[in-house]
């Protein structure tokens, strides 16, 4: 299979095939970021990748999962999006799955109408970075959009009938009276959006970020593993969500979750308050073993 650069997939599609659509990412600025630091975004010829497909077709036979990416595969035109698609189901029979990284300016560029249409032609769902519900942090990392928008980009996926899956992101206030904020806002946002599935990170620094060489420079103090169990905590108590997975099981996390929502609630929290009383670090992911 044909790459450009490092790959990057959400834990779920880790038995998909990845298509490489676009290169890069559209945003690319997020101070916390670094993963297409090195790659500056483009779109993929539709040429290149029905040749993808077809070198896909001859070397799997088949398949189940297909993910686009890079970061932001549905800033494409929806043109080529239905034709790719169109491409993946006609060369894989069994094909019943079709993932994409969807930024919120992609998703709000696009009518619900043109979202429906790929629905229609099987993509099944979109993992939007949320990251924070909190207004002034939204702006802080320059995700590029205000709470307002990314509730209308989450609800526009939901409304045209593709799962959403929303990434939030412990630790992303820092080690500040903040992160309590941070935590309300983001169970509010979910509230908000409702996603189907919710998978929270743990904020991990790579060189290469915005956000690494403000701690490099003493202006960004990353919390301590017991205070991320705190803002996990906080955000899942306050969680009001119908029939939404919520997932911590992400290498980056010090404590691997997994539930439905609401159901599960009371189960989740008893484990998050156990683990905190205990105060006892071989409870969570030693940081040699958690990666991103
Ligand atoms: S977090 Fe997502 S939207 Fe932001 S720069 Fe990274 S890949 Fe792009």
């Amino acid at each position: 299979m044909r790459y450009e650069g490092n790959i990057f997939r959400p834990p779920s599609e880790a038995r998909s095939y990845i298509l490489q659509c676009t290169v890069g990412c559209s945003h690319n600025r997020c101070t916390f970021c670094s993963m297409y630091k090195d790659k500056k975004y483009r779109v993929r010829e539709l040429k290149e990748i029905l040749t993808d497909i077809r070198m896909a077709k001859n070397y799997y036979h088949d398949l189940e999962k297909v993910f686009l990416a890079d970061g932001d595969a549905l800033a494409m035109e929806n043109d080529e999006l239905l034709q790719i698609l169109d491409a993946l189901y006609q060369n894989f029979p069994s094909l019943k799955h079709v993932g994409i990284y969807a930024s919120p300016d992609s998703i709000l560029n696009k009518s619900l109408e043109e979202l429906g249409q790929l629905k229609e032609r099987g993509l099944t769902i979109a993992y939007l970075g949320v990251e924070t519900g909190d207004e002034e942090l939204l702006q802080d990392i320059r995700k590029g959009v205000s709470y307002d928008e990314m509730v209308a980009a989450g609800r526009r996926i939901r409304e045209a009938g593709i799962l959403l899956s929303v990434t939030v992101l412990l630790g992303l206030a820092g080690r500040t009276p903040k992160a309590v904020d941070h935590a309300l806002n983001t169970a509010k946002i979910c509230n908000e959006m409702n996603p189907d599935y919710i998978a929270a990170l743990t904020l991990m620094l790579t060189p290469n970020s915005v956000l690494y060489r403000r701690q490099q420079k003493g202006e960004f103090e990353l919390p301590e593993p017991f205070e991320i169990l705190e803002e996990l905590r906080i955000i899942i108590e306050n969680l009001d969500v119908k029939d939404s997975e919520f997932r911590s099981n992400h290498a980056s996390n010090y404590l691997p979750i997994k539930g439905k929502l609401p159901d599960d609630k009371k189960a989740i929290l008893a484990l998050i308050d156990e683990i905190i009383r205990r105060n006892d670090r071989n409870y969570l992911r030693p940081d040699y073993m958690r990666g991103l």
